[in-house]
């Protein structure tokens, strides 16, 4: 468990990743007196700066508070494949759900990619962000036969994509499994230009940045009174928490955990080194691997994931030998690759027993709204938060935010 006042950055990631750090750097205030706002966003990493810029561009009066810099939490570890497909497979999430909740849930994951690629292009964001396919590689238990029944799953729901056998994944992609999904409607990006063009972007449109540290939540009258730690105040009328992977006391949930990824970036290989389409590639099965390709013609794989690391010491001091299996992993599926790691780097990364987020109103406290986006499609659920929680606070909830609401009953076979 983190603990939510003594965690810092570095004890989030560790490492260099390959993303562009220097272009923007939001400028946060220093906070003088106390005083009232009407959202008051905590974290300003891609969560917070998603959430930011759409309630402040629907005209609330928004403040958003960050203790370190923004954007430099693990919105810096992540790879940023902005996938719908979603941890758990349409078939696992029916046996978890059943196929109609499965299937919205699906839908849901689907259009918010849709709506960040949208959003991204309307505001002109420059942030390396290029629409993907998403190859889904047949992998351990997973063979032709599951992913066939995968397939006719997400068919049935309307959802896009094709099965390749074994030849025709090897002519159309170059790759050696037994089969494959392959599907539109994905993408990627840079996440710490992503998240620094949304804040800028919510600055423009008036919302405050400030440098601050919450350390306490009142929310017994009308409003939440949000303690700081250097003893002044701020009054919203609702909070949002995006706090990453540390959560404040008040949140509770059985349902998450914190595990130890890692990831590696090559050298820019040669243009026609890369796969088609620098399609997002990723494995079937619960302890996968994934690669996409910067728009450097870098070759970026990550995985390895380990729940059993989780001091930021014993997984950053993994990183040579996890780097080395990615650099193997990486050679046995893509052997023209110089697969070379000139990025190495690790995170902690927030998971769910179901592979869904966290979002929606903190139990017994209706004015502050969770904004916690786990696992492998953490950025496509921070997306889906800020529309959500924009709703809630309108006073338009929907029947469906049941699904990731932070209470939700854990699934009969977890
Ligand atoms: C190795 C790795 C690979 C990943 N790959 C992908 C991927 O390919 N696709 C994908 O969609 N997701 C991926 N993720 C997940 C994704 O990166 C995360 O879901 C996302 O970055 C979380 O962003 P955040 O803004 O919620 O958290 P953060 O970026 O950590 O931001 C939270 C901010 O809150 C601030 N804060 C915390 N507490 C307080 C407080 N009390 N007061 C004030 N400020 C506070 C922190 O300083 C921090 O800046 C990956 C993650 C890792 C680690």
């Amino acid at each position: 468990m983190l603990d939510p006042d003594r965690v810092r950055h570095d004890d989030l990631r560790g490492g260099t990743p390959p993303w562009h750090t220097m272009l923007q750097r939001p400028t946060r205030r220093r906070i003088e007196e106390s005083f009232r706002c009407g959202v008051l966003v905590v974290g300003a990493g891609i969560t917070g700066s998603l959430a930011a810029e759409h309630l402040a561009c629907l005209g609330h009066d928004v403040c958003v508070i960050d203790r370190q810099r923004p954007g430099f939490g693990s919105t810096t570890a992540s790879t940023a494949m902005l996938l719908w497909e979603i941890d758990r497979s349409l078939t696992e999430l029916t046996d978890l759900y059943g196929f109609e909740r499965a299937a919205n849930i699906y839908r849901r994951s689907e259009a918010a990619v849709g709506g960040l690629m949208q959003l991204v292009a309307a505001r002109g964001l420059v942030c390396g962000m290029s629409p993907r396919h998403s190859l889904y590689l047949a992998a351990g238990e997973s063979g032709p036969r599951e992913l066939r029944a995968e397939h006719d799953l997400r068919a049935r729901v309307g959802l896009p994509g094709e099965l390749l056998d074994h030849p025709a994944l090897l002519r159309e992609f170059g790759i050696h499994r037994e089969a494959a999904i392959v599907s539109p409607g994905s993408s990627d990006a840079d996440p710490v230009l992503l998240s620094h063009a949304l804040l800028a972007e919510a600055v423009r449109q008036d919302a405050k940045l400030f440098d601050a540290h919450a350390i306490g939540y009142d929310s017994s009258s009308d409003a939440v009174i949000v303690v700081l730690d250097e003893g002044h105040v701020i009054e919203a009328k609702h909070v949002v928490l995006a706090t990453g992977y540390v959560m404040p006391d008040i949140l509770t949930s059985d349902l998450h955990k914190v595990v130890s990824s890692w990831a590696i970036a090559t050298p820019p290989q040669q243009p026609e080194t890369i796969w088609r389409d620098k399609a997002l590639i990723w494995e079937a099965s619960e302890q996968y691997n994934y690669l996409r390709a910067t728009p450097e013609n870098r070759i970026v794989i990550g995985g390895e994931d380990d729940d059993t690391v989780v001091e930021p010491e014993a997984r950053d001091a993994l990183m040579p030998a996890k780097a080395r299996v990615l650099r193997e992993k990486l050679k046995a599926l893509w052997p023209r690759a110089e697969a070379m790691a000139e990025f190495v780097w690790s995170g902690a990364f927030g998971t769910t027993i179901d592979g869904l987020p966290l979002i929606g109103p903190v139990p017994g406290h209706p004015r502050i709204h969770a904004a916690y986006g786990y696992g492998g499609n953490g950025i496509t659920y921070s997306y889906l938060a800020s529309r959500m929680i924009a709703a809630s606070i309108a006073g338009d909830r929907k029947p469906w935010f049941d699904d990731f609401a932070i209470d939700r009953d854990a699934p009969k076979e977890c």
